[in-house]
């Protein structure tokens, strides 16, 4: 459902209803605060490293995956505070927590997306999708792009990316495997 693609939709749910019940049970009363804190950096350390691998990531080529489990402390740090603040507290902030895990599930799409440009098959073609979501003018000028993986990673853009006009907080654009020729990176619209 989430980004459409059937590879990674389900981890992304796994992740989703994995991270909703670790908030309920600090809410609930059932952790410490370092509890807490030490299970969500886990959960986010295995699923960042999930999504790379299941995307075909070469683990020998890791660094921007660790960047990305790096870049993720200030994040836990932030929401354990939240949490244990009272932030989430109550029926009538499930909109808002939702809302807030939806943002780390992208970032799980994210890590998925890296994994794909670390693949050792750097020959394949992967084409660009629009996914259920409201499009930034990036990712509609990507739309249908065919390039290697190679060519894609030289590119700079990537679904989910800080640098697509949209910040790629709600991107739910995703790459697949194709069979079309690349475009060639001098013709990339953006
Ligand atoms: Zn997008």
């Amino acid at each position: 459902m989430l980004i459409d693609d059937p590879a990674i939709d389900p981890i992304l749910e796994q992740y989703n209803d994995q991270l909703l019940a670790l908030i309920l049970s600090a809410n609930n009363g059932e952790l410490t605060r370092s509890q807490f804190r030490n299970q969500l950096d886990v959960l986010v350390t295995t699923f960042l490293t999930l999504a790379f691998l299941t995307a075909g990531g070469d683990i020998g080529n890791r660094s921007e995956l660790d960047q990305l489990i790096e870049g993720h402390t200030e994040g836990v740090n932030r929401l354990t505070r939240d949490v244990y603040a009272g932030t989430y507290q109550g029926e009538e902030n499930e909109d808002r927590l939702q809302s807030r895990v939806n943002t780390w599930v992208i970032a799980i799409a994210g890590a998925y997306a890296v994994g794909q440009e670390a693949n050792t098959r750097q020959d394949e073609r992967l084409v660009w999708r629009l996914g259920v979501a409201d499009h930034c003018s990036t990712c509609l000028a990507l739309d249908g792009v065919v390039l290697t993986r190679a060519e894609w990673e030289s590119s700079g853009y990537r679904p989910q990316g800080r640098n697509l006009e949209c910040g790629g907080y709600n991107c739910k654009c995703s790459r697949l495997l194709t069979d079309s020729e690349s475009i060639g990176l001098e013709n990339l619209p953006v």
